[in-house]
């Protein structure tokens, strides 16, 4: 008869008998009413990226407990210069979304906002496809921050139309165009 070390034999307890929904590491367990490991306290920044939406990365500040976190640019702006009036947004001049300057911010109206950076858009366009894809996403890609396959992902297209629009990039740059 061979003798199985690792089978369960009838009359012994399972190994997990009377452990069943106990915590193996208590101290790092969140309570409720206790602050968890990744509090952040009131005034930390972090960077937000968006990739899901197409929107470039933005700095946030917390500014209250528990959670309540504001655009970083707002932050600065009402600290530094006043209110926002209800229509406008802030705008970074330089289009460096995270170059969070004072002197790189201005207001717009939102309607304004989307026609600056349709204006972009178009003059940044390396190829005449239907799908115009954000030159920072391609710059990612060739950086290798992002994948051919994760960006055709996010664009909605074919990772196809990713290599041929990183090529028309690359030959943009080696004609010296600078985008
Ligand atoms: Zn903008």
């Amino acid at each position: 008869m061979t003798f199985n070390m690792g089978s369960f034999r009838k009359g012994q307890s399972p190994w997990n008998k009377g452990i069943k929904g106990t915590h193996f590491s208590p101290e790092t367990e969140f309570k409720k009413g206790q602050k968890s490991i990744n509090h952040l306290p009131v005034g930390s920044i972090t960077i937000r990226k968006y990739y899901k939406r197409n929107l470039s990365p933005k700095r946030w500040i917390k500014i209250a407990e528990p959670n309540k976190w504001i655009m970083y640019t707002v932050y600065l702006w009402q600290k530094n210069i006043g209110n926002i009036p209800a229509d406008k947004i802030l705008h970074h001049i330089n289009r460096d979304s995270l170059d969070d300057r004072i002197e790189n911010l201005c207001l717009v109206t939102r309607a304004e906002h989307i026609n600056i950076h349709r204006a972009d858009l178009e003059k940044n366009r390396v190829c005449r496809r239907k799908y115009n894809i954000p030159i920072e996403h391609l710059r990612a890609v060739v950086n290798g921050r992002m994948t051919h396959s994760g960006l055709a992902a996010i664009i909605g297209c074919s990772v196809g139309n990713i290599y041929h629009h990183i090529r028309m990039l690359r030959k943009k740059w080696k004609q010296g165009i600078v985008i």
